[in-house]
This record gives structure tokens, C-alpha cells and sequence, in this order.
């Protein structure tokens, strides 16, 4: 009986304090949205197959013109916008160039610039030093005191280890076979268990990259457990096919994309106020060359220089009056990181680029 009573109270308890939370949460709304956001790159995708689909059908061995991405595309034209586009008889509604901030067209300048909002001019090869520049991982740890366990990034390769921070090192991450770090092991545990496979499930076509279904499989699995303040998620694989001239595996790279996308997008669904709070970012590091010329990218090849965009503001970010697409005749890199912090409620840092724009810009405009 006392026991009985006991749970009853218990019961009461918690229908109050559920409707205590919430009420005051509603009180608490900001006009303008402080939000989340996911960072997604995807590895020399060239914006070729984003906006039109299959390009080379014989080497495909289907149809030209086939979207790889078709319910991202539904999304996207819904409630997102797209950068990067320079046709008129494709989808998306912005059709201006995207280019790299850099003049090599590899992969760590393209991050650096991503990840830090500078024209990376020093940077123009795959093994240069940890970076140098403030990025917005560090800003959020060291300036907007963020704690470093809502910070976390899910990488294929381990190039990234030194983009992310110039700082503390301390946001969460598991980085292509390296250890989980940033969580106690009783966290990490889920993670580790994951490693595990990905560590008997390895690419034998080539050398040190993790399957990037797992890199989705650990982020996915952080979005859910931990509701992070800023999520990176690192997929490679489109560049390592490409690189081996399979295009069937490279296309396959970007449908994989779209189903987790999809997944993306119904796990915030299903997560109340902060699925409503988070927005999703998703751009590439390079494009690669022109037609035959696609397993190529270097600055030799003038198409690896052309990227995108794609933004999904978060459900909240979308009620705002006035919310639009940037206007400009060309986009870069260094846009990306103001997009970030814009979408995460934060001032875009000015940073004085180096390069052909004074400073990057968000991608996302509200009047
Ligand atoms: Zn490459």
C-alpha cells in the first residue's frame, strides 16, 4: 500500500514537473531561433551529378539525367535552399557557381576553409600541419563555452583530426580507426562497439578510410544520444571510388547519401524541440574533373574547383519571416562557416579571408 502511494505521488511529481519544463520552455522562446546544426561533407562530389544526376550513362550503365539524390532534392526545393548550380534546366532555385577557397583543389585546404572560414593560402597538400586557424568547433569551445560533448565529429578519415581545432582538442570524436575520444568509456561504449566492426569491415580497394556507413551509423547514433549543439559527420567515400574510375561506385555513394539523409531528417522529426531547433548543412571539399576526367581533381583540372551547397534550415529557423537564399553571382568555401553560425544563432564571425571575398557570408539571409 505505502509503496502504492508512493508511485502515485511519484506520478503526480513528474506530470508536474513535465508540464513545469514545458511551460516554462514555451515562455523562454527566443524570436530568433538559437539552433543546432548537422555538418555533412561528402568527399569530391562535383555538382554535376547533385543537380543532374547520371552523367556519363555507358560508363553508368544506366540512363542520363537519373537522380541520385531524389528525395533530398523533394526536401531541399520544399523547405531548403541549394548553392552551386549553373544550369537553368535543373532543380534548385539559386544558379550561381560555388568555388573552392583555395587554388589546389585537394582535400585539407578545402576543409580548412569550410571549417575556419579563411582562404586557405598556405595549406596545398593532404599532410599539412594541424591547422592554424580559429575554427567554429573552437570558437563554440573556447568563446561560446560550449560544452565540448555537444561538439562531436564522426570522420572516414583521419585527414580531418587536424582541421577541427586549432585550440583545446577537446570536442568529441572518433576519427577512421582511432580510438572514440571525449566520452567516458561507459559513453563511449555504443561507439566502441561500432569500431569494433568497422575495424574487421575494412576498404580493401584502398588504404585507410572507414566505411562510411559506420562514420553514419556512430553519428546517427550521437544525434540521438546526445542531442549535440554542433554534429560533423565526414563521408569519403565518393572520392575514393572515383579515384579507382568506378563511377557505378561513386553514383552508388550519393543514393547511399540520399537514404541517410532521409534518415536524418525523420530522426529530428521524431526528436521534439530540438529536432525543430536543427538544421542541416551539407557541402564537399572539391569537385573533380570534367567528364572522362572525373576520377581526377588538381588545380590542373578547372571543373575540381566548382562545389555546392545544400542548407536545411531547422523547422524554427523556417517560421521566420523573411528567411531567403543569399543572392550573389558566385559562392565559396569560406560562406560555409557564417551559415554555420548563423543557423546556430550566433553573430557570423568577420574574418578577413585573403581571398577574392573580403569576408565569407551566410549562405542563409533573414530580412
Ligand atoms: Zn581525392
Amino acid at each position: 500500500m505505502h509503496h502504492f502511494k508512493s508511485k502515485i505521488l511519484a506520478l503526480f511529481a513528474l506530470l508536474f514537473l513535465d508540464g513545469f519544463i514545458s511551460g516554462k520552455a514555451a515562455l523562454a522562446a527566443p524570436t530568433a531561433p538559437s539552433g543546432n546544426v548537422i555538418l555533412i561533407t561528402l568527399d569530391g562530389v562535383r555538382y554535376r551529378e547533385i543537380f543532374k544526376g547520371v552523367q556519363m550513362s555507358k560508363k553508368a550503365g544506366e540512363k542520363k539525367g537519373s537522380s541520385l539524390i531524389p528525395d533530398i532534392e523533394k526536401i531541399i526545393q520544399a523547405n531548403g535552399f541549394s548553392f552551386g548550380n549553373k544550369w537553368k534546366d535543373s532543380w534548385g532555385k539559386t544558379r550561381s557557381p560555388m568555388v573552392i577557397s583555395n587554388k589546389i583543389a585537394l582535400s585539407q585546404p578545402g576543409y580548412t576553409s569550410i571549417l575556419s572560414g579563411v582562404f586557405e593560402e598556405k595549406c596545398r597538400e593532404n599532410g599539412c600541419p594541424n591547422t592554424p586557424h580559429e575554427t567554429v568547433i573552437d570558437r563554440l569551445i573556447l568563446k561560446e563555452k560550449t560544452d565540448p560533448k555537444k561538439v562531436a565529429t564522426f570522420a572516414s578519415w583521419d585527414l580531418i583530426d587536424r582541421v577541427l581545432e586549432k585550440g583545446a582538442q577537446t570536442a568529441v570524436r572518433s576519427i577512421e580507426f582511432g580510438p572514440v575520444r571525449g566520452l567516458t568509456p561507459q559513453e563511449s561504449a555504443p561507439f566502441d562497439a561500432i569500431q569494433a566492426q568497422a575495424l574487421v569491415d575494412r576498404p580493401t580497394r584502398w588504404g585507410g578510410s572507414r566505411w562510411d556507413k559506420y562514420t553514419f551509423e556512430m553519428g546517427h547514433l550521437y544525434l540521438k544520444t546526445f542531442q549535440p549543439k554542433f554534429l560533423y559527420m565526414m563521408f569519403v567515400e565518393p572520392d575514393e571510388y572515383a579515384h579507382k574510375k568506378d563511377y557505378p561506385g561513386y553514383l552508388a555513394t550519393l543514393r547511399d547519401f540520399n537514404s541517410r539523409f532521409v534518415q536524418l531528417v525523420d530522426t529530428l522529426k521524431s526528436m521534439g524541440s530540438y529536432g525543430a531547433n536543427t538544421s542541416i548543412v551539407v557541402t564537399t571539399d572539391h569537385g573533380r574533373g570534367r567528364g572522362l576526367l572525373f576520377p581526377k581533381h588538381s588545380r590542373e583540372w578547372l571543373d575540381s574547383r566548382y562545389i555546392w551547397a545544400l542548407v536545411l534550415p531547422s523547422e524554427n529557423f523556417r517560421k521566420q519571416a523573411g528567411i531567403r537564399a543569399t543572392e550573389d553571382d558566385r559562392f565559396f568555401h569560406v560562406d560555409i562557416r557564417p551559415t554555420l553560425e548563423k543557423l546556430m544563432g550566433l553573430e557570423p564571425s568577420k574574418i578577413s579571408t585573403g581571398g577574392r571575398r573580403k569576408s565569407g557570408r551566410s549562405l542563409v539571409t533573414v530580412d
